[in-house]
């Protein structure tokens, strides 16, 4: 429900990535690139305006920081038990190894441990299957002898990273087996079945509890001597106190330098959270996170997401640190705050308007750490708490890390895309000056106006548009944004500087529709994806309606395809045109012209173009995942009290994960 984890940016550009790792003064000279193995890229990110925030406010972060860190291995052991033992052999034979760094078993090892610390253990983050080693197993046998690893502790370990029916998945969720018994991951101890943790939940639960705890939330399951279900909480004298007591001792750091009253208490439930195990004071915890707006900085720290749970009960451990980046919150308050007069310009028919709208308002943020489940690899977006009957009584927290965007999109300048597909060098620079904030606004104007703009007919029934409203109620909120964008108003109100800024999205828009998102297709599949599927439709119904105008040019060169936009004011045109259309269509119902719509732009493939972009996109070095590494917080002291906190951004991948495994490490 509540993670953001796909990029809606197509992050293009022109700039190559500069190669030096000094702390940078400036954007252009900032070193994104940390490492690049196996299917992997880790990026750096920047922390803009840290420098902004108070010292109190500095320091509150540092603590917080510190409280992140220190849960790092209680979700290594939750993913799976094998993992804390095999990185601590991975990394001893690492650096002591006094053999030829460039030999091939010892290359391939490393790529091994630089996996595992990508996936937080022995799984990959996203497929949840096993790594596979690269390096012999002799090697392996050797190095383990050599740093001393004694016989039962060396034929487990070989086992894990050779045999690969042994812990093969950490989460399984094909529904034809046992889920516990074929998940590696080790939230529920040996023996028990699936079938037992069920009905130890079914017994605790009350269904007729409107404001239920989210049971399991925070513990173990494991099977007692007597046969029976035990829970092991997480908490500070229970499973993984030694961890806890390191995250609440900076807690209770950080809470001396809370911003307000309402921030301190958030922070006093979370220890006592933390340190009674008790999932009442959580909801207690989450309403309180949820309801505070009006501090700067903020931050989640606990047992959260259950996507590491074949069952679905228990939260990985996690922690984002981060402040309000107030100039860019600014721009979605501004957009709503004109949210009347957008729905009074829009050019659909005035009776499908509304009278009266409300935008929604999210904030943008600074992340200044990710740890847990969200580090390495990190969500863009973050909407908590997690309960229902907390989100419906008291609200969610809706957050987009611009400054994980804007790394994703910088570190694309110079992956060689742009110079493949994008057609000429002023488009290129175009892109490269104004994509980024239009893209952003794109997703501002989409989700705070496009999808609550327009009302429908009385008793037009909202589930009328059926299997296609999900396509076309997408293609609602983009044609909305994309319309709005080349708008003065945007000049007006402050958003752009520049009259032409929009052409860098609406290229970038058409290309995608058009082309390059057929990169995430099948060979001989249809276009299924919601938002795919509305990409397409709007990009070739501008394409086929401009046609006789010239306005998009589909142009052969050296036998390769191109976008080319000759008219960028009637390809808005065509845009507020479309919007009428599918307004009509959601005002009144029209279920055979939306399905019309869709069937005849939105679904179909053509093979040679497929075939030439998948080419095209398989020539490029792009990694298909990718996660980051931290910045570095110093504290500037003044005997116990500080009084700065220095950021710097130089660390390397396996120097930052050597330094958390060595100063970071409370479990056994
Ligand atoms: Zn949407």
């Amino acid at each position: 429900m509540t993670k953001l984890i796909t990029m809606t940016a197509l992050a293009l550009g022109i700039m190559a990535a500069s190669c030096h790792k000094e702390q940078a003064a400036t954007d252009a000279d900032f070193d994104y690139t940390a490492d690049r193995f196996a299917d992997i890229e880790v990026l750096r990110y920047q922390v803009p305006d840290f420098d902004s925030l108070s010292v109190n406010q500095k320091a509150l972060v540092y603590y917080l920081t510190e409280a992140a860190l220190w849960g790092r291995d209680i979700l290594w052991d939750q993913n799976c038990a094998v993992n804390l033992p095999l990185r601590r052999a991975l990394e001893n034979i690492y650096t002591t190894y006094d053999g030829d760094r460039e030999n091939a078993d010892f290359k391939a090892f490393e790529q091994y441990m630089k996996q595992v610390w990508f996936g937080n253990g022995i799984h990959h983050h996203y497929s949840m299957d096993k790594f596979v080693p690269e390096f012999s197993q002799t090697f392996f046998e050797s190095q383990l002898d050599r740093i001393g690893t004694d016989a039962d502790a060396k034929a487990e370990l070989v086992k894990v990273v050779f045999d690969p029916s042994y812990l093969a998945k950490r989460v399984n969720q094909a529904d034809n087996a046992d889920l516990i018994a074929t998940s590696a991951c080790n939230l529920y101890g040996p023996g028990l079945t699936q079938a037992e943790i069920e009905s130890y939940y079914a017994a605790l639960k009350d269904t007729t509890d409107l404001t239920p705890i989210s049971y399991g939330l925070n513990s173990r399951l494991v099977k007692g001597a007597d046969g029976k279900v035990h829970e092991q909480v997480y908490k500070l004298d229970g499973l993984y106190g030694e961890a806890i007591a390191h995250i609440v001792e900076n807690l209770d750091k950080a809470k001396a330098y809370a911003e307000n009253d309402a921030q301190r208490a958030i922070i006093e439930k979370l220890v006592e959270f933390y340190t009674t195990g008790d999932l009442k004071t959580f909801d207690d915890y989450s309403i309180a996170w949820a309801e505070d707006t009006a501090s700067q900085v903020d931050f989640i720290n606990g047992f959260i997401e259950s996507y590491g749970d074949p069952l679905g009960m228990t939260g990985s451990w996690e922690s984002i640190v981060n402040f309000k980046n107030i100039p860019a919150s600014h721009r979605t308050e501004t957009l709503s705050a004109n949210a009347q007069w957008f729905e009074d310009h829009s050019p659909v028919d005035p009776s499908f308007r509304k009278d009266e709208v409300k935008g929604v308002s999210a904030k943008v943020i600074t992340a200044a750490i990710l740890a847990g489940d969200s580090y390495p690899a990190t969500p863009i977006g973050i909407n908590l708490p997690n309960a229902n009957w907390i989100r419906a009584a008291h609200g969610s927290k809706s957050v987009t890390l611009e400054n994980i965007t804007q790394a994703y999109d910088a570190a694309s300048h110079g992956s060689g895309f742009d110079e493949e597909f994008v057609i000429d060098e002023p488009t290129r620079k175009l892109m490269a000056d104004y994509l980024f904030i239009t893209d952003n606004l794109h997703t501002d104007l989409h989700e705070c106006l496009g999808h609550g703009s327009g009302r429908l007919l009385p008793g037009v029934d909202p589930d009328a548009l059926k299997a296609h409203g999900s396509t076309l109620e997408e293609a609602r909120a983009d044609l909305f944004a994309l319309y709005y964008l080349a708008d003065p108003k945007l000049l007006e109100i402050g958003l752009l500087d520049n009259p032409e800024a929009y052409k860098a999205e609406y290229y970038k828009y058409i290309l995608n529709g058009m082309m390059t998102q057929l990169n995430r297709i099948e060979p001989g599949k249809d276009i299924e994806e919601a938002h795919m599927r509305n990409r397409a439709l709007i990009a070739r119904w501008a394409y086929e309606h401009g046609k006789d105008a010239n306005v998009i040019e589909m142009v052969k060169r050296d036998g390769k395809t191109f976008i080319k936009i000759n008219d960028y004011e009637a390809l808005r045109g065509l845009f507020g045109e479309l919007l009428g259309e599918v307004q009509r269509i959601r005002s009144t119902g029209d279920y055979e012209a939306g399905r019309q719509l869709v069937e005849q732009y939105a679904v179909k493939v053509d093979p040679e173009l497929h075939k030439e972009v998948c080419e095209r996109y398989a020539k490029l070095n792009i990694a298909p995942y990718r996660g980051f590494v931290n910045p570095v917080y110093t504290p500037v002291m003044d005997g116990d009290k500080i009084v700065d906190v220095k950021v710097s951004y130089g660390e390397d991948y396996a120097d930052q994960m050597l330094r958390y495994s060595r100063d970071y490490s409370a479990l056994k």
